[in-house]
C-alpha cells in the first residue's frame, strides 16, 4: 500500500458524533458521524481516470495495484484515513427535507498534493451510514458509470465539478425499481471514488439553521471560508469576510449555471443538498444533455410533472438554493444588508455572464439590442425546428461562405441537425432568413478567427444520454471498453477526433424512448 499525505480538517477541526455505529438516526450538535466502508464480495476496478490519480498522488502503479480496488471499493483503508459521513439537511423539490446526509457517500480523507492542493477522497455507495434511513448505501453500476463519465466530461469542457477517480465492481448485487413501478431487480453494484476539495453543500448550514445550532453554523461558516476559500483570510473583519464569502458563493453558483446552459447540461435534482458551496456540479443523479433544443425538458421522470428543474428554469433554481442559503446564513449577520448584496451578486453575474456566453456560443461579438434580437429568434427557430442544440451551434462555426439565396441550400450549411422534417420544413424559410441576417452579422470576421472562437464554447462532443447508455450496457455485459472509450473522447470534447464522428451524432431514433436515453429515475 502507498503512504499519501492525508490532512483531515473536516474531522479534525469540526464537532463529530460520539456514536460511531450506523444506527439511522438523527445526529445533533454534529457536522460528521464515523461511518466505515462496508467491506464487499469482490472489488475489481472497471476504470480510472488518470489525471484524477495524478492529482492526489497517484500513479498507474498504484493504480493497478491490487489493494487499489480494496481501498477504492470500501474492503480497506490507507494510513492516515478517518471515514466518516456528512451530516446536511435540504429543500427537496421545494420543501424542508430536514436531516439528509451523506447516505451512501464516506469521505474517506483529505489528501495534500505536491501543489499544495487539498483533494478530498469520497466513496459513494460504500454501505450504510446513520444518514442512510431506509435505504442500503450501495450503488448500481449504471449510475455509477454515469457519475464517472460525466463529472470528468464536466471538468474537460471547463465546468466546475468535482471530479472521478475511480469506478470499482463490488461482486455484489444491488436491488433497484429502476421505474418505479412495483418490478425490482438485482443489479450489479459498484462504488465511484469521487474527489473535490470539499463536498460541503448549501444543506450542511441548513441543518444547523434548522434546528437553531448556531454555534455550530457559524463554526462550520468559518471552517469553510478558512480552509475553502484561503484568499479571503485577508478580510480582517469577520462579519465582512463572512459577508464576501456568500457573495462568492453566489458568484460561482451563477457562473457555474452559465456553463450548463452553454452545453445544454440539465442537474435533474436541483435540491439544496445537491448544491455545492464551491460552485462545484456536484452529484449526478438523473442529469442529462439536451439533444433537440427544448427548454422543458428535464430527464428525470420524478420530476415529469411538475419540470421544476428542467432547463432553463436551472439559473432561477440556482438563485432560488442561494436564498435558501442565505436564510440559512442570516443568524451569523444579523442584518439582511449583506444577504441582499450576495443575491444581487448572483444577478448580476448571472446576468452579464449569460449575456456573454450566448453571444460567444452564437459567434457575435456585438452586445447592441440586434445582437439580443438575432440571439432570441435563434433560440426560438432552434425550437420549433427541433434542432440539435450542440450540433446545431457547432455547425454554425463551421458556416463559411453567406448562406445560398434558395432557402434548402442555406439549411444544408447546417448538416443533419434536425429531428423532425416536418417541423424543419415548416420553418426553413424563416431559419434561412435567420441564417442570412446572422451571416451578415458575423461576416466581418476573418472565418479562421471566428472558427477557433466558436469551436472553443461549442463543443463537438458531450456525453449524450444515449451514449452514456450504450457503454452501460455493455459493462453491464462484462465489457468496460466503451467506458474507456468514452472517457477518452470526452477528454477532448472541442476537438475533432478522427474515427469518433459517431459519438457526435445526434440522438438516434431508437433512443428517443429507450430507458436511460431520454428519461431517468432517480433509482440508482
Ligand atoms: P440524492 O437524491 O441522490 O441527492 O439523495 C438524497 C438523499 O438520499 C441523500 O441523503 C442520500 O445520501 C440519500 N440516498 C440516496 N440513495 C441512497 C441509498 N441507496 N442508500 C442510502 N442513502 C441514499
Ligand atoms: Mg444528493
Amino acid at each position: 500500500m502507498i503512504a499519501l499525505p492525508f490532512d483531515n480538517r473536516f474531522v479534525a477541526e469540526l464537532p463529530g458524533d460520539p456514536d460511531d455505529s450506523p444506527r439511522r438516526r438523527q445526529v445533533l450538535g454534529a457536522a460528521w458521524s464515523p461511518a466505515r466502508p462496508t467491506p464487499v464480495a469482490a472489488p475489481r476496478l472497471l476504470a480510472h481516470a488518470r489525471e484524477v490519480a495524478a492529482l492526489v498522488g497517484l500513479g498507474e502503479g498504484d493504480v493497478r495495484a491490487p489493494w487499489f480496488a480494496e481501498v477504492f471499493g470500501g474492503n480497506a483503508l490507507l494510513p492516515g484515513m478517518r471515514p466518516y459521513a456528512a451530516c446536511y439537511g435540504g429543500h427537496q423539490f421545494g420543501h424542508w427535507a430536514g436531516q439528509l446526509g451523506d447516505g451512501r457517500a464516506i469521505t474517506l480523507g483529505e489528501v495534500v498534493n505536491h501543489a499544495g492542493e487539498r483533494w478530498e477522497l469520497q466513496l459513494k455507495g460504500a454501505g450504510p451510514t446513520p444518514y442512510s434511513r431506509t435505504a442500503d448505501g450501495r450503488a448500481v453500476l449504471r449510475s455509477s458509470i454515469r457519475e464517472f463519465l460525466c463529472s470528468e466530461a464536466m471538468h474537460h469542457l471547463g465546468i466546475p465539478t468535482t471530479r472521478a477517480l475511480s469506478v470499482v465492481t463490488t461482486g455484489e448485487d444491488v436491488v433497484r425499481d429502476m421505474f418505479y413501478d412495483g418490478h425490482p431487480r438485482p443489479e450489479p453494484g459498484a462504488v465511484v471514488c469521487r474527489v473535490a476539495p470539499s463536498f460541503v453543500r448549501f444543506g450542511n448550514f441548513e441543518i444547523f439553521a434548522a434546528r437553531g445550532d448556531h454555534e455550530n453554523l457559524a463554526r462550520l461558516a468559518d471552517f469553510t471560508i478558512d480552509r475553502d476559500f484561503p484568499h479571503l483570510r485577508g478580510v480582517a473583519d469577520p462579519a465582512a469576510r463572512r459577508a464576501a464569502w456568500l457573495a462568492e458563493v453566489c458568484e460561482r453558483t451563477a457562473r457555474m449555471a452559465v456553463h450548463w446552459m452553454r452545453v445544454g447540461f440539465v442537474h435533474g435534482v436541483m435540491n439544496t443538498d445537491n448544491m455545492s458551496i464551491l460552485g462545484l456540479t456536484i452529484d449526478y443523479g438523473p442529469y442529462g444533455w439536451l439533444d433537440d433544443f427544448d427548454p422543458h425538458w428535464t430527464p428525470n421522470t420524478t420530476d415529469a410533472q411538475g419540470r421544476r428543474y428542467r432547463f432553463a428554469a436551472q439559473p432561477a433554481i440556482a438563485q432560488w438554493n442561494l436564498v435558501r442559503l442565505a436564510e440559512a446564513l442570516h443568524p451569523l449577520f444579523g442584518a439582511d444588508e449583506p444577504l441582499h448584496a450576495a443575491l444581487d451578486r448572483f444577478h448580476d453575474v448571472f446576468t452579464a455572464e449569460y449575456a456573454a456566453m450566448t453571444r460567444a456560443k452564437f459567434g457575435l461579438r456585438d452586445d447592441g439590442e440586434a445582437t439580443a434580437a438575432l440571439m432570441h429568434d435563434g433560440y426560438l427557430l432552434l425550437h420549433a425546428a427541433r434542432a440539435d442544440h450542440t450540433n446545431f451551434f457547432r455547425a454554425l462555426g463551421e458556416v463559411d461562405a453567406a448562406p445560398a439565396d434558395d432557402d434548402a441550400g442555406a439549411l444544408a450549411l447546417l448538416g443533419d441537425v434536425f429531428y423532425d422534417d416536418a417541423a424543419r420544413d415548416a420553418q426553413a424559410a424563416a431559419l434561412a432568413a435567420w441564417l442570412r441576417r446572422w451571416h451578415a452579422a458575423v461576416a466581418a470576421e476573418p472565418a479562421d478567427a471566428r472558427r477557433a472562437r466558436h469551436h472553443a464554447v461549442n463543443p463537438r462532443y458531450v456525453l449524450r444520454n444515449y451514449l452514456a447508455q450504450e457503454a452501460i450496457d455493455l459493462a453491464e455485459a462484462g465489457d468496460p471498453s466503451r467506458v474507456l472509450e468514452l472517457l477518452e473522447l470526452v477528454r477532448r470534447p472541442y476537438d475533432e477526433q478522427p474515427g469518433r464522428e459517431r459519438f457526435a451524432a445526434r440522438r438516434p431514433e431508437w433512443a428517443r424512448e429507450k430507458a436511460g436515453c431520454s428519461m431517468l429515475s432517480c433509482s440508482s
